[in-house]
């Protein structure tokens, strides 16, 4: 059976661009007759709330997308997070934000540093003699993970040319999203993953994680982002894409209508049920890029 899931991180109001990839992920789920997951990403403190929380899962039922069975959220996994963490070869690093963004830092192309190394081989004195609290880094190898997206195609990457050795614990305590994203998939079973396509740069990591700890990888789509009218990015300083100001303007079916026409899944902007977008699901259809909403959404 198809077990897919949407994983929202309640650091804000949800914006078209969250319902897109939730809906798509959904559409896929519930056409193949499969089990829908809800998960919480409510790791970060600092960001995170859970009026935002509350405010997704009523939004997600006014949409109609509803789940099978929602996990445990991530702030109150952190055994699970523990033991995997223990069993992987990590090392802490000393290095200051400042030290990490230096000026002579090489970038990936996502914009991320491209970690150096410089923590790898402390002695145990150098370590030692360090008074910062260490954040906890993951070796990688000189080699490449590729896999099969069902939208992008191949994807490969080196992770040590083109990511370096990644954080799995910060210096806060806090696990990664890398690592409890890899962790909470394999334990509930998750065999698709569908979202966005910011996310992609991740997924190679994440696939090391699995293998080290010997889970297996899901299938994975990543959606392209969806784009307004005139091809710029949604963002969520965007008032009018906010979910709950569109709401007031269009119905339920007009939104899913013009969503699922943007995704390529209808041939024009109408109002479209639910039902009827899960009969009418296929992947073949679906486009791979150019994801626009209609002109009238604005
Ligand atoms: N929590 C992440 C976000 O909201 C999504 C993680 C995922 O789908 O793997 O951006």
């Amino acid at each position: 059976m198809v077990v897919g899931r949407f994983a929202p991180s309640p650091s804000g109001r949800m914006h078209l661009g969250n319902v897109f990839s939730a809906l798509l992920a959904w559409l896929s789920v519930r056409s193949a007759g499969g089990k829908m997951i809800l998960r919480i990403e409510d790791l970060d403190p600092d960001r995170c709330r859970p009026e935002y929380a509350a405010q997704l899962r009523r939004d997600l039922e006014w949409l109609g997308l509803d789940w099978d069975e929602e996990q445990t959220p991530q702030s109150q996994r952190t055994e699970a997070y523990a033991e995997a963490f223990a069993r992987l070869d990590t090392y802490p690093c000393y290095c200051s934000r400042n030290e990490l963004h230096a000026a002579s830092a090489p970038h990936a192309s996502d914009g991320a540093v491209i970690y150096s190394g410089t923590c790898r081989d402390l002695t145990a004195a150098e370590r030692a003699a360090k008074t910062r609290r260490p954040a906890w880094r993951v070796r990688v190898p000189d080699e490449e993970v590729s896999f099969v997206d069902g939208l992008q195609g191949e994807v490969r990457e080196n992770l040590a040319r083109e990511c370096g050795d990644f954080i799995l614990r910060r210096s806060d305590g806090v696990y990664a999203y890398q690592l409890a994203v890899v962790v909470d998939d394999a334990l509930s079973g998750v065999s698709e993953i569908v979202r966005g396509h910011d996310i992609l740069s991740s997924t190679p990591r994440q696939i090391y994680l699995q293998r080290l700890l010997g889970f297996e990888t899901p299938e994975y789509a990543h959606i392209p982002l969806l784009e307004d009218a005139q091809g710029r990015r949604l963002a969520k300083r965007d008032g009018d894409t906010d979910l709950t100001a569109l709401a007031k303007r269009f119905s339920r079916e007009e939104i899913l209508g013009m969503l699922a026409c943007s995704a390529g899944l209808l041939d024009e902007n109408r109002s479209a049920t639910m039902e009827e977008l899960i009969d009418t699901f296929d992947w073949e259809k679906v486009r791979t890029e150019d994801m626009r909403l209609p002109e009238d959404v604005f």
